[in-house]
């Protein structure tokens, strides 16, 4: 059968990569985007850094008009798509139209987690996803104001950076032992709770909030030991919830996120998804769902090649970075390695001029790695990694070693 339609659903990361990646694979067929913000796609790692410390003159878009007209794009935005007919090929969007497709592909991301007790609250209670959430901070991240960060993973520490950075006082209460818990091993956890704390950020672990209240414009926040906190401004980031309603409705198999195959298809061979939506069959025959940038990009890959019936070349190890206190973090492979080993020196003190690498090792392997400013280094950690090759602490950790000669 020709596809002659292709219909994309969220103009967002996988949604931008995915127009990418069907023209460089040779699709010449009509690509149509559907997204529900009024904005062209547009990047969100620079929302919680650049576009709050240096909004000027951070740009975010993806795919700018002119780009958008070369690669013979329609597109349609600030219009969501509200229902997939899966027996027609058709998508029904907020203003009536009616779209055809012979594929189609979701790429509807996720939204925050809400905290119904502190959205009661009206005004001084912000999350962030979106580029009109970033900015509605700017004004808020203010020089001597009292920020409450509510949960400690990566929104709350790149925030409580970046608002550190703004010379706010910062508090960042975490439900769980650790910061970065669901994507960190313990060891650099621990650094970065120790960096936090020694940048002044008042980190609480272990806490968890029994009430709050506005008293004229402070936010009052109880916790369960007793004491209350006050701030001008609190700041949730706790997990995000995959937009899947349209695929449930059109009878999808979802299982909290939708559930694709190795191809990216969902349980209807026409319809595929991709990015923060969906959850993936994996080589170990568990389902996984990663929310990141690369993953975005690389199962918008996997998409675009299977509509054109190419096969895709074997997945690289899952990478992802964070920006934080002036560092930079990047991490490849299992971070739930059995053991990690440090090549350097991991010294607190050092702040932002710290420099050192982690290797996750399980059964005698090396499965992980992380850079601690060190990106250059990312490259042969992934080799390592990819190659499958036993970890000798003689030579992994000796210094005097060239990484590119024993990766
Ligand atoms: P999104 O980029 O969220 O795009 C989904 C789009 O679909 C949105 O525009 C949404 O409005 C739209 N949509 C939803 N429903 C509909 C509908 N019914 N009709 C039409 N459109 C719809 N990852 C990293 O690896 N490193 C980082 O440093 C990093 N920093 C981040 C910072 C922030 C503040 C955030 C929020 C995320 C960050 N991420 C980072 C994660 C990364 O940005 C996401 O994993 C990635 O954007 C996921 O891409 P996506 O296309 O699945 O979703
Ligand atoms: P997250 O990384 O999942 O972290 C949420 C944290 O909040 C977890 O540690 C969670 O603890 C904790 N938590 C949950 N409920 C809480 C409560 N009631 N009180 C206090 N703490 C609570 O999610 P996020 O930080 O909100 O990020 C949202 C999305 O943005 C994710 O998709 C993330 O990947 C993306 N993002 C990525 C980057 C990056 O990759 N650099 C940067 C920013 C954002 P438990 O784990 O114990 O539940």
């Amino acid at each position: 059968m020709s596809i002659e339609t292709i219909v994309i659903i969220g103009a967002g990361q996988a949604g931008a990569s995915a127009i990418l990646e069907l023209r460089a694979n040779g699709y010449i067929g009509k690509i149509i985007l559907v997204g529900d913000e009024v904005h062209l796609p547009y990047e969100r790692p620079p929302l919680s850094k650049d576009v709050i410390l240096k909004p000027e003159e951070t740009k975010v878009e993806i795919l700018s008009v002119q780009k958008l007209a070369e690669l013979g794009v329609e597109v349609i935005r600030g219009n969501a798509a509200v229902k997939i007919d899966a027996d027609t090929h058709q998508l029904i969007l907020k203003n009536g139209e009616v779209l055809g497709y012979d594929k189609l592909l979701l790429a509807t991301g996720g939204a925050p987690r809400r905290l119904p007790d502190l959205d009661a609250l009206g005004k001084h209670v912000y999350t962030l996803r979106n580029l009109e959430d970033s900015q509605a901070l700017v004004p808020v991240l203010q020089s001597e104001r009292r920020i409450i960060l509510v949960g400690g993973g990566v929104i709350g520490l790149e925030l409580a950076s970046s608002a550190r950075s703004k010379h706010c006082h910062v508090t960042v209460i975490e439900m769980g032992p650790m910061v970065m818990g669901r994507c960190s091993p313990r060891l650099l956890s621990e650094f970065l709770l120790a960096q936090h704390r020694q940048a002044g950020i008042d980190i609480r672990l272990e806490t968890r909030i029994t009430g709050c209240s506005l008293q004229g414009e402070e936010v009052v926040i109880q916790l369960e030991n007793g004491e209350e906190l006050r701030a001008d401004a609190v700041i949730y980031g706790v997990g995000i919830i995959p937009n899947v309603r349209l695929a449930v409705e059109a009878g999808l198999d979802v299982d909290f996120a939708v559930k694709v195959n190795e191809n990216c298809q969902t349980s209807n061979p026409d319809i595929y998804a991709a990015g923060d939506v969906a959850t993936q069959l994996r080589a170990d025959g568990q389902y996984s769902r990663v929310e990141t940038w690369e993953n975005a990009n690389q199962q918008a890959g996997i998409f675009a090649r299977h509509v054109m019936g190419i096969e895709h070349p074997k997945a690289n190890p899952a990478w992802f970075w964070t920006d934080q206190l002036g560092i930079n973090f990047q991490f490849v492979g299992d971070m739930s390695a059995a053991e990690w080993h440090v090549r350097g020196t991991m010294d607190i003190s050092q702040g932002p001029a710290s420099s050192f690498i982690l290797y996750g090792v399980s059964n005698g392997i090396i499965v992980a790695g992380i850079t601690v400013n060190a990106a250059k280094d990312m490259r042969h950690l992934k080799k390592m990694i990819s190659k499958g090759i036993a970890f000798h602490a003689d030579t992994h950790l000796d210094l005097a070693q060239e990484l590119r000669k024993i990766a």
